[in-house]
């Protein structure tokens, strides 16, 4: 399950196949079949290189009874999806390249929930763009490894019916706005340019660490500077999945700079004015640091300074 290989199950992801694959339709019929009896049973998941989405955090953190925060500290590592330092998360492996959610010879320990990557496997998704179209247009690939013995089952199926028998369209509705606009920073190449620092960490943080996205989004700061009726905080303080859409298109305002969510008027102002009243208060405090450590030093060399001794 290398996702790394240009014939990427992941979509679009990363950026740097040298090769393209071929392009296969849904209906495209591909022989294929694997079950627990199976010679390589498992063979994958001890190989594997297994790139996130968002909903599959979530899925899997609700899973496993975690924050988010604490599934990715416990169970993933970080990669660059571009140049640009765009920051993706990989399932964490054990040194020999098991995944950790394997659960020895029962397979995996997380099936009902595992991640897009590995419902799509051997079928990779790709997002391409097609020639003067903005849109991107999902098509397939398939994945051929040694190791995989499933290509030899003697079963047809067609990818529109693989994906369902998986579980990929759920995954893949939940996930969709999110690998356009990663496709889209992709496309944009040097004329959106790399984005500033805050803007990767918000990036990191609303597609990959929603329970934080959620306390930023209910902060005193968010709710004065964006308008948004109290309705949507209440939903998004309960629910994970209405959270997540409304992460993705934050993150058109973060990277695009498109208007998806409407600023309060004079937010702006009320920010500026802010800081300087942190600024004020920092330099207050810092002359009145130095002023107390003059008062110190003065103090303590006070003998040299004492006229009756
Ligand atoms: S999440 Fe499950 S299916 Fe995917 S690599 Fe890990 S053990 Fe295998
Ligand atoms: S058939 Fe392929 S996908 Fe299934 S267990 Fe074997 S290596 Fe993994």
């Amino acid at each position: 399950m290398n996702d790394t290989k240009p014939n990427s199950p992941f979509p679009d992801i990363p950026f740097h196949s040298a090769v393209l694959p071929e392009a296969m339709q849904a209906e495209t019929r591909i022989q294929f079949r694997c079950h627990k009896g199976i010679s390589c049973f498992n063979a994958c998941c001890r190989q594997a290189d297994i790139t996130l989405a968002p909903y599959d955090i979530l899925r899997l953190k609700r899973r496993l009874g975690l924050t988010s925060t604490e599934f990715i500290r416990k169970y993933t590592v970080p990669f660059q999806m571009d140049g640009d330092g765009m920051p993706g998360v990989k399932l964490r492996t054990d040194e020999t390249g098991t995944c950790l959610q394997l659960d020895g010879d029962n397979g995996c320990g997380v099936y009902s929930d595992r991640p897009t990557v590995c419902r799509y496997y051997p079928v990779a998704l790709l997002a391409l763009r097609e020639k003067d179209s903005p849109e991107a247009k999902e098509r397939y690939s398939l994945v051929k490894e040694a190791h995989c013995k499933g290509h030899e089952e003697p079963r047809e199926i067609s990818i529109a019916d693989y994906r369902t028998e998986q579980g990929c369209e759920e995954y893949d509705a939940r996930n969709r706005e999110w690998y356009r606009l990663v496709l889209k920073k992709k496309s944009a190449g040097p004329t959106v340019g790399r984005p500033p620092q805050a803007s990767l960490q918000l990036f990191f943080m609303a597609s990959y660490d929603i329970d934080t996205f959620r306390r930023f989004v209910l902060s005193e700061n968010f709710r004065t500077t964006y308008q948004l009726p109290a309705e949507f905080y209440a939903e998004v303080e309960q629910d994970d999945e209405a959270l997540l859409e409304f992460a993705f298109r934050f993150l058109r305002q973060v990277l695009f700079g498109e208007r998806t969510v409407q600023e309060v008027a004079d937010a702006w102002e009320r920010r500026v004015a802010q800081r300087k009243e942190v600024w004020d208060a920092r330099k207050q405090m810092e002359i009145e640091r130095r002023m107390a450590a003059d008062d110190q030093k003065y103090t303590e060399g006070g003998d040299g300074y004492c006229a009756d001794k």
